[in-house]
C-alpha cells in the first residue's frame, strides 16, 4: 500500500447506544449514570452503560448487581428493543441524507464506502461532521456518535473505536502502523478472547507484532482464509466481500431410515445436520444470520423452491428465521430447538421422511459485531460458544438432553425472547441476506 492510498470507508458507531436512547427519550435520565438491562434480574449483564456510568468503571457486560455496588446511584432501566429499533431506522435514514449506506453492521453501526471526491480527507471529514450534526438535529440531541475514516472497512471500525464519545478519527496510509500501536489485540474485530490467547501463545503479543506478520503467517495463525482477509484489511487494502458471503447458503438434508422417523430421532438428525453446517460455516470464515428448517412427513413431498421460506401443509413443515449473524453452533442449536418445539405443537405425532437445515444470510465473520442482546452469547469472546458447543453436546449425549442447558437462564428467557423478536427484524435489511 502506498502513501496515496485514499480513505475508502466511513464507519459510524453510536456512543453508548441503548443508554443514550433512553436518555434521549427520558430527559430526566440525562447526565445520570444509567445502565440498560436485558432482563429483570440482578444477575444479568448490562447491555449498555451511559458515559456517566462508565466513569464508575461500569461497562457493557457488567453484572447489574456489581454495577449497583460500583455506583450506588446507578439507574437501571429495562431494555425496550422496539424503541431502539425505531431510533436505528431514523439514524440510518439520516446517514442516507449525507452519504449512501453500504452496510448496516449492527443496530448502532453502519459502514459507508467513500467514492470519488468523498475520498479526499477534507471532504470525508466534512461528511462525517455533517452526519454527526444531522443525527443530533434530526434524530436526537442526546445521540452522539464516533466516526472512523480509513482505507479499509476494518480500520475504519477500529478508528471509530479509538475516540469516544463523539470522536472523529482518521487513519491515513501514512499513519500505519504508528497510530495502531497503542491498541490491544482485542481492539481489532475478529480477535476475540480465544484468538488473542492463541496469538499470545504464538508470540504475538502487541499490535506491533501483529503488524509484522506476513500474510501467510496470519492465515496460518487464523487457520482459515479469514486470517488472510484480516491481514489485507489491517494493512489498509480494501477487499470486497467474498462472493459466497453474498449468495450462497450452507445446507444439508437427510432422508431418514425407518427407525429414525419418529419425532425424537428426527430431531437428533436435524441437530446433527446443523452441527455439520456449523462446522462448514466456521471453516469458511462466515457467520449466518438466518436458518431454515424443513421437515417432510412420511408420504409427503417437498414443495418447489422450499429452501428459504416458511410453509406448512399436510406434506411437511418449513420455517425460516432470522437472528444476529453468528458462527456459534450452541446458539444455532437453541434456535433449532425452539423451532422444533413449534413444529411439535403444530404437527404432533407425525412420522418424518426427511429433515433439512439451511444456513443463509451469510457474511464474513470478521464484520459481525457480537449480539449484545444475547446474554451469555458471544459477549466479548465471540468464539467461546464456538468452542463450547461440542463439549456441551458430548455431555448431553452422554447424560441425556439438556443436562447442560445452552443459552440464557430459564428464569430470564420469557421476557428476553419476546423482546428479541423485535430486535431480529433490524438486520433483516438486504445486506445480510443478499
Ligand atoms: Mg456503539
Amino acid at each position: 500500500m502506498s502513501d496515496n492510498t485514499p480513505l475508502r470507508w466511513l464507519f459510524l458507531d453510536l456512543n453508548s447506544y441503548f443508554a443514550s436512547v433512553e436518555q434521549q427519550f427520558r430527559p430526566e435520565l440525562r447526565g445520570k449514570p444509567v445502565i440498560v438491562s436485558p432482563a429483570e434480574s440482578e444477575f444479568t449483564s448490562a447491555i449498555a452503560a451511559s458515559y456517566e456510568a462508565k466513569k464508575y468503571g461500569i461497562k457493557t457486560g457488567t453484572m447489574i448487581a456489581d454495577a449497583r455496588v460500583m455506583c450506588p446511584g446507578v439507574v437501571v432501566v429495562q431494555a425496550r428493543h422496539d424503541v431502539y429499533v425505531k431510533f436505528h431506522h431514523a439514524i440510518v435514514k439520516e446517514v442516507w441524507n449525507h452519504i449512501p449506506v453500504t452496510t448496516i453492521c449492527s443496530i448502532d453501526e453502519v459502514a459507508c464506502a467513500l467514492m470519488g471526491r468523498e475520498r479526499k480527507v477534507e471532504n470525508a471529514v466534512a461528511i462525517a461532521n455533517s452526519i454527526k450534526r444531522g443525527i443530533r438535529k434530526n434524530v436526537g440531541e442526546w445521540l452522539g456518535c464516533s466516526v472512523g475514516l480509513a482505507p479499509s472497512r476494518m480500520l475504519a471500525k477500529v478508528a471509530a473505536d479509538m475516540q469516544k464519545p463523539d470522536g472523529l478519527t482518521i487513519l491515513e496510509a501514512h499513519d500505519l502502523p504508528t497510530k495502531l500501536l497503542p491498541l490491544k489485540l482485542g481492539d481489532f474485530p475478529g480477535i476475540g478472547w480465544n484468538m488473542s490467547t492463541r496469538l499470545r501463545e504464538r508470540g504475538v503479543e502487541t499490535v506491533g507484532d501483529l503488524w509484522q506478520l506476513t500474510r501467510q503467517r496470519t492465515r496460518a495463525l487464523w487457520g482459515s482464509i479469514e486470517g488472510e482477509r484480516f491481514w489485507y484489511e489491517l494493512h489498509g487494502y480494501d477487499i470486497p466481500d467474498r462472493p459466497e458471503a453474498k449468495k450462497s447458503s450452507i445446507g444439508h438434508s437427510h432422508v431418514l431410515a425407518a427407525k429414525m422417523r419418529d419425532p425424537d430421532a428426527a430431531r437428533l438428525v436435524a441437530r446433527r445436520l446443523l452441527l455439520k453446517a456449523g462446522t462448514r460455516l466456521r471453516r469458511m470464515g462466515l457467520a449466518s444470520g438466518a436458518m431454515a428448517l424443513h421437515a417432510i412427513f412420511e408420504g409427503g413431498e417437498p414443495p418447489d423452491k422450499w429452501k428459504k421460506r416458511s410453509w406448512r401443509n399436510d406434506e411437511g413443515w418449513g420455517t425460516d428465521i432470522r437472528f444476529h449473524p453468528t458462527q456459534d453452533t450452541a446458539y444455532l442449536l437453541t434456535k433449532l430447538d425452539e423451532e422444533w418445539a413449534a413444529l411439535m405443537r403444530e404437527k404432533p405425532n407425525r412420522r418424518f421422511k426427511s429433515v433439512g437445515i439451511v444456513l443463509h444470510g451469510l457474511c464474513p465473520a470478521g464484520h459481525v459485531t457480537p449480539d449484545l442482546f444475547a446474554p451469555g452469547h458471544e459477549q466479548k469472546s465471540q468464539g467461546q460458544g464456538v468452542d463450547l458447543y461440542s463439549a456441551v453436546d458430548r455431555i448431553n449425549k452422554k447424560y441425556g438432553q439438556d443436562t447442560v442447558a445452552l443459552g440464557v437462564l430459564p428464569g430470564q428467557i420469557a421476557k428476553y425472547v419476546g423482546a428479541k423478536i423485535a430486535f431480529n427484524r433490524i438486520p433483516d435489511l438486504a445486506e445480510f441476506d443478499e
